[in-house]
């Protein structure tokens, strides 16, 4: 162990609730290390491979349990001290950070050139980090516009299991040809490597936003509505319906929006919408939000279909649910086929036996559904992640590469690899 990474280490109580290994606090818990620049981690990173540590890198914490569960963590390696803001090309429409910049931060730095990076995460307000975002792979409904944080990412600084430093985009440090490393950290819930700066792209602040809001019970009756916006020349940056009512947000200038929100009222397919007045728009979106976030006690899924199997998967996701004795909400991304579904009440067999069948329909209509929060009790019924995709085999290639020794948030994603 060099002297740089042992005075970064210490061992502290607590920690991932799985299996300590034999570099493990006295306690049985994991150690931590929080470096503060790209050569500590490079360092604490090559130390760890020498003694053979499992590693999970963590940001914020908000999504730590996301994916099958870790099996072993010797070292947990936080991204907190990584937190600077590299550069800001305004005029270029750029930003470089590191991996640990809190997104709620990055977004007041960029404000006064009336610039935002265009990702909703509501984890923002407990300081979700760029890198947990990248790796935890979620989108919110602004995605409909703006893509996904993984869109907005033009370069990446990556530290490999060994200690390896590679860079992709931009400068190039080490280059790895063939792969785009970045869409890979995409969703890799730190199975891959540390993400250890990023560069993004940046969008103009909208100078004004607003809201139109239909009471669309029917799961059918929402996807003729959000068909009809997505048709017309309004240009939604988000179509959400909660199982109660579609949410339509326009962002532009004063006129534009106010324009949008009235010609969307008068399509025929919106009959009875009414734009939301300015005081109520924010909380229908934290509402929205926490419908999906779920509570204690929830298991969380997250669905991809395409959007005209919505009614058909709906209705069999509340038989299912019915019939094991559990209650079922949906939040629809409904122009993306992007949904997520909040199983609440009744047992852990409950949730994982709706959840397994409701995989099963899902699946017959080319779509997947992965658990995101669970309940207790559910892992040991229930897998994370489902059928396992045509590009399994590529991504155990590309695991054994980077990560040959499985260090990496080992069985993060079992049985997959
Ligand atoms: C209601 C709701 C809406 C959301 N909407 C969006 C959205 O619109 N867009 C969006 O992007 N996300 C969204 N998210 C998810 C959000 O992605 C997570 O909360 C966030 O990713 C976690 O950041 P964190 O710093 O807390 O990461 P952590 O919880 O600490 O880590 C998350 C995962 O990433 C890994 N990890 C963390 N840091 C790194 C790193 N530097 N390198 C490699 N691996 C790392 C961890 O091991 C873990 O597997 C939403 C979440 C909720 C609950």
């Amino acid at each position: 162990m060099t002297e740089e990474s042992q005075a970064l280490r210490e061992d502290v109580p607590g920690g991932p609730e799985n299996r300590p290994g034999p570099g493990s606090g006295s306690d049985g818990s994991p150690s931590r290390v929080r470096p503060t620049s790209l050569a500590e981690t490079a360092a604490a990173l090559e130390t760890a491979a020498a003694e053979q540590q499992s590693l999970l890198f963590t940001g914020a914490g908000t999504a730590l349990d996301w994916g099958a569960p870790v099996t072993r963590t010797d070292l947990v390696v936080e991204t907190g001290g990584l937190d600077r803001l590299i550069s800001h090309a305004a005029e270029d429409w750029t930003v470089g950070v590191e991996a640990g910049m809190p997104l709620a931060r990055l977004q007041e730095q960029l404000a006064p050139a009336g610039q935002w990076l265009p990702v909703d995460a509501p984890t923002a307000k407990a300081g979700a980090t760029l890198g947990g975002l990248l790796a935890g792979g979620d989108v919110g409904p602004r995605r409909l516009k703006y893509g996904g944080l993984s869109d907005l990412v033009i370069g990446a600084t990556l530290v490999l299991a060994d200690g390896t430093v590679v860079r992709t985009g931009g400068d190039v440090i080490k280059n790895v040809a063939g792969y785009d490393l970045a869409k890979l950290m995409a969703g890799s819930f730190g199975a891959f490597g540390m993400v250890a700066r990023l560069n993004l792209r940046v969008h103009p602040l909208p100078e004004s936003t607003t809201t139109l809001a239909l009471a669309a019970l029917d799961a059918g009756q929402a996807l003729t509505a959000a068909r009809a916006v997505m048709r017309s020349p309004l240009e939604p940056v988000a179509v959400e319906w909660d199982g109660e009512r579609l949410l339509i947000r326009f962002h532009g200038t004063e006129d534009s929006t106010a324009a949008r929100g009235r010609l969307g009222a008068e399509l025929p397919e919106l009959a009875g919408a009414r734009v939301l007045d300015a005081d109520e728009e924010e909380p229908a979106w934290e509402a929205h939000a926490a419908k999906i976030a779920g509570e204690e006690g929830d298991t969380v899924l997250r669905a991809a279909t395409r959007p005209a199997r919505l009614p058909a998967l709906h209705a069999k996701l509340q038989e299912l649910a019915e019939g094991s004795g559990v209650r079922a909400a949906i939040v629809s991304g409904i122009a993306q086929g992007l949904h997520t579904v909040v199983l609440r009440g009744g047992e852990a067999e409950g949730h994982a036996a709706a959840l397994t069948a409701w995989r099963q329909a899902v699946h017959e209509s080319d779509g997947s559904v992965t658990l995101r929060r669970r309940r207790e009790g559910v892992d040991a019924r229930a897998e994370s992640w489902g059928p396992a995709p045509a590009t399994t085999p590529l991504l155990r290639s590309l695991k054994q590469q980077f990560d040959p020794d499985d260090r990496c948030a080992p069985g993060r994603f079992a049985p997959w690899f």
